[in-house]
Parts: structure tokens; C-alpha cells; sequence
């Protein structure tokens, strides 16, 4: 398996519609793990193929065990079904930094084809609805900043991420999110 190099905002191929998958070849098998391998060392919870630079219709998710027993590796997803909303801070890979606030469906039912090419469909609440909608908007080339109703917050934001994404790119800083203080801290408690 390998780590896959992440896209940023301004990379047209997370403007595009990606093109859904037929066949399952090994190439297809190999771009899963090599996607799950790549969301866990971001430390993700979603990640989308053209997040990747792959403009074709697969995600990976893993929302933790309170969500789901296993990761969902999910080709060509569409919604079948949504009720409610929630509002709740959202972040992505290819948008490193940002958390603003954005309204999603509180359940949805997505219809997709897993790894050995059976159908398949996922319900999620909460955090894994808003992750398969972020996911699933990503193959049809739409980033979570569209959404974003305060638009002066994310008109104030913009430019802190363009220059973020900046300096990833020229290797100033690390792509990898940084661990906050107070989770740090914890991890050392726990491993005492
Ligand atoms: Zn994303």
C-alpha cells in the first residue's frame, strides 16, 4: 500500500465529475487501499478519488466504531434518500485548516457498489450523513466552501487557505493536520 499525495483547492481535477466505475480490475483494488491508507495517515474520516487526483467515482469512509463496524469503500454512491438536516462545523483534506459551519441532511440512504461489486446501501446519521454527502459532492467536482452560508467568515478564511496550501506546497509545512495541544497531552496521559 502507499500514501497517495492530496490535492489542494485550485487542482481542477476536484472541479470535475468523475467518471463512475465498471469493472473492478486490480488497478481499482490497489487505488482502495491505497486510499484508506492515505485518509488514516491524514487522519480523515472521508476521502474522495479525484482528492487523490483519480477523477473516478469512489470513496472511502470510516467515521470510527460508533458509526459503523468496518470502513465503507463505496464505487459509483448516489443518495436515495434523506431526511432532516443538521448544522455543524466541517473540514476536508484538500481544504486544510478550514472548519466553518455547513447544513446537511441529518440521515441519508446511499446506494453504491462495494469492492466486490455488490450492492449495497448505507444508511448514516449524523457525522457519517454529513461525511457521505461531503464525500459524495467531491464526485461531482463540489467542495464544502460552496456551502458555506456565512459567506463573510469564509470570505475572511480564503486567503489564510490559499496561503496555507501555499506553503504545503512549497514543503514549508507539514500536509499532515497538526494534533492539537490538549489531544497530545491526552495521548501521552493514556499511554502512562
Ligand atoms: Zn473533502
Amino acid at each position: 500500500m502507499s500514501i497517495l499525495t492530496v490535492k489542494y483547492k485550485g487542482s481542477s481535477v476536484l472541479n470535475r465529475e468523475a467518471k463512475k466505475i465498471n469493472a473492478i480490475t486490480k488497478d481499482i483494488v490497489k487505488l482502495a487501499e491505497d486510499m484508506l491508507e492515505t485518509m488514516y495517515t491524514y487522519h480523515g474520516v472521508g476521502l474522495a478519488a479525484p482528492q487523490v487526483g483519480v477523477s473516478k467515482q469512489m470513496i472511502v469512509v470510516d467515521c470510527g466504531d460508533e458509526y459503523q463496524k468496518e470502513p465503507y469503500v463505496l464505487m459509483n454512491p448516489i443518495i436515495i434518500d434523506s431526511k432532516g438536516y443538521q448544522e455543524g462545523d466541517e473540514g476536508c483534506l484538500s481544504l486544510p485548516g478550514l472548519y466553518l459551519p455547513v447544513k446537511r441532511f441529518d440521515y441519508v440512504a446511499v446506494e453504491a457498489v462495494d469492492i466486490y461489486g455488490k450492492k449495497v446501501v448505507i444508511e448514516g446519521r449524523k457525522l457519517l450523513s454529513r461525511c457521505l454527502q461531503h464525500e459524495i459532492d467531491h464526485l461531482h467536482g463540489r467542495l464544502f466552501d460552496e456551502l458555506v452560508e456565512d459567506k463573510e467568515k469564509l470570505q475572511e478564511e480564503l486567503p489564510k487557505l490559499k496561503q496555507r496550501i501555499e506553503a504545503i506546497l512549497r514543503g514549508e509545512i507539514s500536509p499532515y493536520p497538526v494534533i492539537e495541544k490538549e489531544e497530545k497531552e491526552e495521548l501521552v496521559n493514556s499511554s502512562k
